[in-house]
């Protein structure tokens, strides 16, 4: 730390994913330990941090944007500004070029390193010089095992086990800004469960950028998931985002038997081409897709399946997103995430394909799906009008003070007028549905 007396304070902005949010909770874990204190107001803040993400164009330009309104702040008054996370890693000579305001540079494996890089940077400032610090190396074993996150509240609490890929996937960047695949120790994961539980948190989501390929020694994914499940305390469990090809029978008995662990799986599709798969480096086939679904809906009538749509990717044809069309009105998801396809600097596709499909034919075939996932939602949720479902209060509506929100099972939104009962976040309520759209259920 540097010699101010009091602490120096921490803004800290996140964009993307929720392996982001989870390594902001990392951060301010880290920071924390070194004496750096969190602010909520930009104002107040010495140093501004973003954690980045590199996945789509959208959270790559909200990034700029924000760095134009940290420049003009930095102009005023002294700011050490860092950015971290994947875009950090993957565009540090465009950053460092365009953005010369930037002091610190952090990859997602170089966090320990942040109070250190940090204080340098603020001590650097106090004497009237400015000294750029970048710590941008992948590890192959860094886990961030033994730091626990410093967790915002709720009712869900967050829980990394493993990190990076090496699936390849042609059009994703994650391989290059997240480095090799790695396992986290299943017991310090089973103690950070215990924590979360200990803390009062009743729902645990295990994140992974796949996480149904965890491995470790003899533990794969179905046993952690079953082991965390019966954790004192934790009522519900869920896991994101897995990939389709990871999914053992085991893994399927442990989401159909165990009553905590939620008949929810998002199972990313992105093409209904077979062409398109292989060229995205997808490692299944259409046909494989189906037949996991089937045996899914076999062995778990109740499941709510949700899914990762990339309509546009290089040289699908109209034909090719017509069979994406077709196999997503066969397989009727309850949502689903529809992309455009957006080049990604580095990326396999970026070197061998061209994105040769025009922004108005993509923006044409993300309204197709959009529309028709819209129709097919509805309709799925209309099925648990006069069911009574068991739901985990959340916290108030969006819209209005007067109700609450809460989750189904399958992570289905339910809205309801705040009555008598004294409910808070964190406690169940089983409730009669009444109505419901696209976006959520409406309870009694
Ligand atoms: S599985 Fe594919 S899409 Fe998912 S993180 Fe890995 S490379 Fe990216």
């Amino acid at each position: 730390m540097t010699h101010k007396t009091t602490p120096h304070l921490v803004h800290i902005e996140t964009f993307g994913c929720q392996m982001n949010e989870s390594d902001s909770e990392l951060v301010r874990s880290l920071l924390k330990q070194d004496g750096f204190a969190f602010t909520d107001d930009r104002e107040r803040a010495d140093v501004m941090l973003m954690n980045t993400c590199a996945i789509r164009e959208n959270a790559h330009n909200k990034v700029y944007g924000h760095l134009g309104e940290l420049h003009a702040i930095k102009k005023e008054r002294p700011l050490v500004v860092g950015v971290l996370g994947c875009m950090a890693q993957s565009l540090k000579d465009e950053l460092t070029k365009k953005v010369p305001l930037i002091d610190v540079l952090a990859g997602p494996d170089a966090y320990r390193q942040l109070p250190m890089l940090i204080s340098n940077a603020l001590q650097a400032q106090e004497q009237g010089f400015s000294k750029k610090a970048f710590a941008l190396d992948l590890s192959e074993y860094e886990t961030y095992d033994g730091v626990m996150p410093d967790r915002e509240g709720g009712t869900n609490a967050w829980i990394t086990v493993m990190r990076g890929c090496d699936n390849f996937c042609s059009f994703c960047v994650v391989p290059y800004t997240r480095g090799r695949e790695r396992s986290r120790d299943p017991q310090s994961i089973l103690a950070e469960a215990q924590q979360a539980a200990a803390l009062g948190y009743k729902q645990i989501t295990l994140l992974g950028q796949n996480v149904n390929s965890y491995r470790s020694d003899d533990w794969d994914f179905a046993k952690l998931i079953l082991a965390v499940a019966d954790t004192p305390g934790i009522e519900r469990v869920r896991f994101t985002s897995p990939h389709p090809k990871d999914f053992p029978r085991p893994l399927l008995e442990a989401i159909a038997t165990h009553p905590k662990i939620c008949k929810h799986i998002h199972l990313p599709l992105q093409s209904g081409s077979d062409r398109i798969l292989d060229l995205m480096g997808r490692l299944y086939t259409t046909d494989d897709y189906r037949k996991l679904v089937d045996q899914i809906r076999q062995l778990i009538p109740d499941i709510v399946l949700t899914t990762d749509i990339i309509c546009g990717f290089c040289s699908e044809t109209d034909e090719e997103f017509n069979q994406t069309y077709q196999l997503v009105e066969q397989v009727r998801f309850h949502s689903a995430f529809v992309f455009a396809y957006s080049e990604r600097k580095n990326t396999i596709a970026a070197r061998k394909y061209p994105d040769d499909i025009s922004n108005e034919v993509k923006s044409l075939r993300v309204q197709r799906l959009v529309d028709l996932q819209r129709e097919i939602g509805a309709a799925l949720n209309r099925d648990y009008i006069g069911q009574r479902v068991p739901i985990l209060v959340e916290r108030d509506a969006t819209r209005s003070p007067d109700q609450w929100m809460g989750k189904t099972d399958g992570n289905i939104a339910v809205i309801w007028n705040k009555g008598t009962e004294p409910l808070q976040p964190g406690m169940f309520t089983t409730r009669l549905i009444t109505d419901a759209t696209t976006a959520a259920l409406f309870a009694e």
